[in-house]
């Protein structure tokens, strides 16, 4: 009996050494899978962390920048976003849009600048031109010249021909003024039949040039109105040069104006320039510029 019990106690003691190694190598293999599990994981939360700030935080940051740009005004801003998915897709459409509200808004300010007869410059815009013109001028003691340009018995064009000749008489010598100035002239409609070229960089003697060009060119090109019917056109223009004493943009244009006036009086179709020296107040005739 006690060798039987000795027996069964031995055969106990083989099965709980047995039950025990097992349940070790369980607890360490259930150990190296936690662990291995939690490495995995971690890999995991950075690769995700990596994908998602590639693929989504950074478009998303990219996106965020170029709406604010856009809504700062800066339409030129165009958002650097080259992936083929939806947020690629949202870049480009907002890209495409800006750059047609960049178009419309240039196309805009055309128009805001321009006369919609003769497409000079409006007087506005020939306004802040001028106050620009005359401070580059100040201060770089660059000499700025201005003619103003009225067409002579124009309402008689109007009156015995009808408005839309007068006005194709308007385009006509707007036209012809645009094609005889230079890049860096800046050509206007002052209002009504007159109109202004401000030349900067220009001397006196060199407007006066410029000016009897123009005079020139438009009296040798009659208008040839629709019904066949030619009509004279000539000009009178006054010519002024910034100087001690005509240092602002109303004396310019005054002084210019006066010399205009001085032109009519003279006999029209000529050129008169303001004599720098004396500011608007007085003019000086040129004999050269009569017809
Ligand atoms: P002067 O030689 O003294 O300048 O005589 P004028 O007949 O040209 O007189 P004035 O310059 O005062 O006349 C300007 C005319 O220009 C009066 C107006 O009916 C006409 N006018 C102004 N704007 C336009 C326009 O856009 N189209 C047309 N067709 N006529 C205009
Ligand atoms: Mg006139």
């Amino acid at each position: 009996s006690i060798d039987t019990l000795y027996e069964a106690h031995n055969v106990r003691i083989a099965d709980t050494s047995r039950t025990r190694h097992e349940t070790n190598v369980r607890d360490r293999t259930t150990m190296i899978l936690t662990a291995v599990s939690f490495l995995g994981g971690i890999v995991f939360f950075f690769f995700a962390s990596f994908v998602l700030a590639r693929h989504i935080i950074r478009p998303l940051r990219q996106l965020r920048n170029g709406v604010l740009h856009f809504g700062a005004g800066d339409l030129s801003y165009r958002i650097d976003l080259q992936v083929e998915n939806e947020l690629g897709d949202l870049a480009r459409g907002i890209n495409t849009m800006a750059e047609q509200l960049e178009q419309d808004q240039i196309a805009l300010e055309e128009l805001a600048v321009r006369d919609s007869l003769t497409d000079l410059y409006n007087r506005r815009e020939f306004e802040r031109l001028l106050a620009e013109e005359l401070h580059r001028a100040a201060r770089y003691r660059h000499p700025l010249s201005l003619l103003l340009i009225d067409i002579d018995k124009f309402k008689g064009i109007n009156d015995s021909l009808g408005h839309r000749v007068g006005d194709q008489a308007l385009r006509q010598v707007s036209g012809a003024i645009r094609d005889i100035s230079r890049k860096g002239d800046i050509v206007a409609r002052y209002g009504g039949d007159e109109l202004a070229v401000l030349l900067p960089e220009t001397p006196m003697e060199d407007a006066v040039v410029l000016a009897e060009r123009i005079r020139r060119m438009v009296s040798n090109q009659p208008l040839e109105a629709d019904d066949g019917k030619t009509v004279d056109l000539t000009l009178s223009i006054g010519v002024a040069m910034t100087s001690g004493e005509i240092t602002t943009g109303d004396a310019l244009v005054d002084a210019a104006d006066q010399a205009m006036y001085a032109a009519k009086a003279a006999g029209r179709n000529c050129v008169r320039r303001a004599d720098p020296s004396v500011g608007a107040s007085r003019q000086t005739h040129l004999p050269m510029s009569m017809p």
